[in-house]
């Protein structure tokens, strides 16, 4: 099958698991997954599946990642959005090829590398990484209309919520494994409007860098 094809069945399958959002559709039915894991696995990209991406982290489920996009675009398309646990950069590039500007954070080095190599070679030029704790976002670059953490911490973060802009918005994944919980906060007339968007399964936010 090539992988055109793939990726089309892969859409149908997202359609009918209730992803709605064309904007979000149509990049997945473009954005080539295969390049964004090791070639041993290429043959799973356009599975509905989590795959391992080394340094024990993974590229989170197609769905999953069309999921967190739709919601972060749901309201407003976002002009800047910083995003938290770069990976394989797959995610980071279908934000980038709906917004004007991405940002991302990815604490292992060797990861980080490996997705500029892939942002390079898919001639996304929109995207600004960094090498980091991204539990601190990225201040000098504040306030972002949107944030999305692809990886779960035991709460939200009051660095990241600090950086928001005031119409902002931001998705993340909050509690212990085997209880996270899809999160989006957005600023309501008294604080932070929280709303749990269901169960989901991430990797642990952790501290310092590697
Ligand atoms: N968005 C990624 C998902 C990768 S899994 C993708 O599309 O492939 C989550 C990533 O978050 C891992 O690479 C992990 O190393 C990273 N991560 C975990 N804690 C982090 C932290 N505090 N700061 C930055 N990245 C972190």
């Amino acid at each position: 099958m090539t992988s055109q094809r793939a990726r089309d069945r892969l859409i149908e399958r997202l359609t009918g698991e209730g992803i709605r959002d064309r904007r979000v559709l149509d990049v997945l039915r473009q954005l080539p997954r295969h390049l964004f894991i090791d070639e041993a696995l290429a043959t799973r990209a356009y599975e509905d599946t989590a795959l391992p991406i080394g340094q024990g982290q993974t590229i989170s489920q197609p769905y999953v990642v069309a999921r967190m996009t739709e919601v972060l675009i749901e309201h407003a398309m976002p002009r800047r959005v910083l995003e938290i646990g770069t990976g394989s950069g797959y995610q980071c590039a279908v934000l980038a090829s709906l917004v004007e500007q991405v940002y991302t954070v990815e604490r292992i080095d060797e990861l980080l590398r490996n997705a500029r190599r892939r942002f390079r070679k898919l001639g996304l030029s929109n995207i600004r990484s960094r090498h980091d704790d991204g539990r601190l976002g990225w201040p000098e670059e504040a306030p972002f209309d949107a944030i999305m953490v692809t990886a779960a911490g035991a709460e939200l973060e009051e660095a990241l919520l600090d950086q928001l802009a005031a119409d902002g918005v931001l998705v993340a994944p909050v509690g212990p494994p085997g209880r996270q919980e899809l999160l989006r906060v957005r600023a309501g007339a008294d604080g932070w409007q929280r709303e749990n968007l269901g169960a989901v399964s991430f990797v642990p936010l952790l501290g310092g860098v590697a």
